[in-house]
């Protein structure tokens, strides 16, 4: 019997009960391993009423005892480390080593949270004005909700629920339904170290569970992860509820690589990060732009034989470089964009469709592909593939190779290889993208600074994780004092100034 996954709702596991289920595959094999709840509206509605009575007793926690429910669960995470990635691995498809990288930038940002009390201190001024003093803190702003794409079931929870729940705020997790385990075992740990019941709720579901969070009225604020398409959906519908919204969209991240680059070092980090997690990272290098004809054709002669050598396997084979892909209908549209690239005149160099695994011939693999001569009116360039596909634009200038990523419609990550200081400097000053790696392949800022990109990549304006996600979870108040002090002050009809 197939297994079934379960809600996780006021510190219990609780059965889907809406009758509408997924399936949670596999994809080293293709086999339908467990079955995932789809909730109703009234579900979610339960879950959120369970959210909004929980928040109330943990927004009166002290910020130091809830941070400490952050150690304790950092602790546990620790301790689960090696089972939680396995879980994940077979479930997503992205190898063990790959997996604990999930788990730790996640963790990364639940040790920022844990430094929630610094960050609540808010601002005092002493002597505005005659025995007035101003003071502002932050707030929590009650039951809040993250939802979250299939790519990292690890980090990007954490991303949220960690800094939302240390706020004080209780928080709705609705996963995504492809890998939606890990999500589950984190909230379990969570109360394991000691959340109260019905502070953190995974509730599984699709656009109807989606639908009931961005509509409902308890619901303050959403923070969502995914493609852009939705993103810009979540934002419009959330917006127009008067919830607070920051959605994240797709990415379609550029490698600039200058004739003064070492060109080792960029074959390794265009490899690593093109192919690393089958290409299914929001900040992979999936585009090379190397700037001058000598440049391109030394970095693909280089980039071959690297390609050549890549190991794809089982995701939990410690040889294997990346595994298969989250689902056959993602694989299937990942190699039909290589059917376009060829369609649209680019230059396939290695075909990477119809890739079997020995003894895992249904499994959802496709191997390494190269293209060259892309060029920027092709769709295939401009849409996100989300696969192992590395597409090669030529440029003759720094000037036309940085026009790429700043004219195309996602503005997530970026990254320039050189030694050029000056030209780097530039570079990142002027590109119109909003992360950007120097001679870094996946820039992906640390836990204490904030994640988001430009265009078409974020909608909303607050960014997740760092000092930017606890104003996105948090609302100021502003206080301004005086004391009787036996003094007495004229009727004023006029706004009070500080002349
Ligand atoms: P997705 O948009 O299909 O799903 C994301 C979430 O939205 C899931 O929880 C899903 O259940 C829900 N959803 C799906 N269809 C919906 C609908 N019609 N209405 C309402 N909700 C819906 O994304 P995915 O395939 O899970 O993840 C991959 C995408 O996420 C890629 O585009 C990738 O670039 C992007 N991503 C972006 C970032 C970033 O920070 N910018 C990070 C990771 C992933």
């Amino acid at each position: 019997m197939t297994r079934e996954i379960t809600h996780f709702v006021n510190g219990r596991s609780v059965s889907g009960g809406s009758g509408r289920w997924g399936e949670v595959f596999n994809p080293n094999t293709g086999e339908v391993q467990a079955k995932v709840p789809l909730a109703s509206k009234d579900e979610m509605a339960k879950a959120v009423e369970t959210a909004r009575q929980a928040q109330i007793a943990w927004a009166a926690v002290n910020p130091q005892r809830r941070a400490r429910v952050m150690f304790a669960f950092k602790a546990l995470v620790e301790r689960e480390m090696d089972a939680l990635a396995e879980m994940l691995s077979i479930e997503h498809g992205k190898v063990i080593a790959d997996a604990k990288g999930d788990i730790q930038r996640g963790l990364e940002v639940i040790e920022f949270a844990c430094g929630v009390p610094h960050l609540l201190k808010g601002e005092y001024t002493e002597g505005a004005g005659p025995g007035i003093d101003v003071y502002s803190m932050r707030q929590p702003l009650g039951v809040v909700a993250g939802i979250t794409p299939f790519n990292f079931p690890a980090m990007i929870p954490m991303w949220m629920f960690g800094v939302a729940i240390a706020c004080g705020n209780a928080f709705i997790l609705k996963p995504s339904e492809k890998d939606p385990s890990v999500p589950v075992r984190l909230a379990e740990l969570m109360l394991e170290a000691g959340l109260p019941e019905g502070v953190l709720n995974v509730v599984h579901g699709d656009k109807e569970a989606v639908d009931a969070l961005l509509t409902h009225p308890d619901v303050k604020a959403i923070s969502f992860v995914g493609s852009s398409d939705i993103a810009q959906y979540v934002y419009a519908t959330g917006t127009a509820h008067g919830k607070r919204v920051q959605a994240m969209g797709g990415a379609k991240n550029h490698g600039v690589v200058m004739p003064d680059a070492d060109m080792d070092q960029v074959v390794k980090d265009l490899v690593g990060s093109a192919f690393g997690s089958a290409g299914e990272r929001c900040m992979a290098l999936p585009v090379a732009v190397p700037v001058g004809e000598k440049t391109a054709d030394e970095l693909i002669e280089r980039l071959v034989p690297a390609i050549d050598a890549l190991r794809i396997g089982v995701s939990t084979d410690p040889d294997a470089h990346y595994g298969p892909v989250v689902s056959d209908a993602h694989r299937k549209k990942v190699e039909s964009y290589i059917q376009m690239g060829v369609d649209e005149g680019a230059k396939l160099i290695r075909d990477g469709r119809g890739f079997e695994l020995q003894g895992h011939e249904k499994g959802f693999f496709i191997g390494p592909t190269l293209f060259d001569n892309v060029t920027p009116k092709m769709r295939s360039y401009q849409e996100e593939i989300f696969g192992p596909v590395l597409q090669i634009v030529r440029a003759a200038t720094l000037e036309e190779a940085a026009r790429l990523p700043s004219e195309h419609q996602y503005g997530n990550g970026v990254a320039i290889f050189t030694r050029n200081g000056l030209a780097a400097r530039e570079f990142a000053a002027k590109v119109n993208v909003g992360m950007v790696g120097i001679n870094v392949p996946i820039p992906v800022p640390v836990a204490y600074h904030t994640f988001g990109g430009w265009k078409r990549s974020a909608f909303g304006d607050v960014n997740q994780h760092g000092t930017e996600g606890v104003r996105f979870f948090t609302k100021i108040k502003t206080v301004t004092q005086r004391w009787p002090s036996g003094e007495a002050f004229d009727q004023a009809f006029v706004i009070p100034t500080m002349q």
